[in-house]
């Protein structure tokens, strides 16, 4: 060491060290400009087919003589894919935006209506695997400045994963609160639970916990870190309490939109 020293004071020593360190910036540059572009160009990509699948059902919808069960599945089909336009909308704005939070548009949310408004989706979804899901609201209005798409997103994640771990004849239940300063859900399930070893990586991308416990129509091991990367867009928080065996405790926290944020609620939220 006493023998490089002295050389690192030199200036060619400092010079070939900062081109090193400019040339790694300039590759991390790079490749963050990739992926931000592949977020784009895919988003772009999805935007034609699922326009193109959402007009089709507009117009089946309209044709006359269709039986209550096949209207009942071209509403579905319209309001999934009227989702789907909405998300792939606001991943295409991120992704371009190169500013995590700028560009997504917020809008003025009351959370017991957002969980409501998907919860016949969950509904059918836990029928299908006999299982029971309640909603616990809160009786008073939960203002929340959120973007409506990815709320729901984070909600379908949650529901989804607790109707995958949870075996026939469980139970699962979803409840909003608040606090003076914050409000949230949190999505509690009966089922398989999670270790507490794996807690600290169960928010990692492609992390699932071993692939013999878990069902084999399982995800990819994304839900959960899209769910938090979409509570980060909202400065909120995501929390697991669990224990294998004993089912699954998710919370999601936000700041509310009235004391943080200082929007008046009165005559915009009323139930
Ligand atoms: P996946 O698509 O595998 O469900 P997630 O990122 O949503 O990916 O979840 C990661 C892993 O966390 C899952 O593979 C599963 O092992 C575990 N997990 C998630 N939610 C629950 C839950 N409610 N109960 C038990 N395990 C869960």
């Amino acid at each position: 060491l006493s023998r490089r020293l002295p050389l690192l004071g030199t200036n060619d020593e400092l010079d070939r060290l900062s081109a090193t360190i400019n040339r790694m910036l300039s590759r991390i540059a790079t490749s963050y400009e990739r992926i931000a572009q592949f977020t784009a160009d895919a988003s772009h990509e999805l935007r034609t087919p699922v326009a193109l699948i959402r007009s089709n059902a507009e117009l089946l919808l309209m044709e006359p003589g269709s039986s209550p069960g096949m209207l009942r599945g071209l509403a579905d089909i319209l309001s999934e894919s009227t989702y789907m336009t909405r998300l792939i909308g606001d991943l295409l704005t991120l992704a371009r935006s190169g500013n995590e939070d700028a560009s997504i548009p917020m809008e003025l949310l009351e959370l017991n209506e957002s969980v409501r408004g998907i919860l016949d989706r969950a509904r059918a979804q836990a029928m299908l695997r006999n299982i029971k899901l309640e909603y616990l609201p809160q009786d008073q209005v939960v203002p929340l400045l959120g973007n409506q798409a990815m709320v729901e997103r984070i909600l379908m994640i949650l529901i989804d994963n607790a109707v995958r771990y949870t075996s026939p004849g469980g139970r699962i239940w979803i409840e909003t609160w608040v606090t003076a300063e914050h409000c949230g859900f949190a999505v509690h399930d009966t089922g398989i639970g999670i270790a507490q070893s794996h807690h600290e990586h169960i928010f990692e991308r492609f992390f699932r916990v071993d692939s013999a416990r878990t069902p084999r129509d399982g995800g990819s091991g994304l839900g959960l870190s899209i769910a938090k990367s979409l509570v980060e867009i909202h400065k909120g928080t995501i929390q697991l309490e669990s224990e294998i065996g004993e089912g699954a405790r998710f919370e999601i926290a936000f700041a509310r939109a009235d004391i943080v944020h200082g929007v008046t609620t009165e005559h915009q939220l009323t139930h």
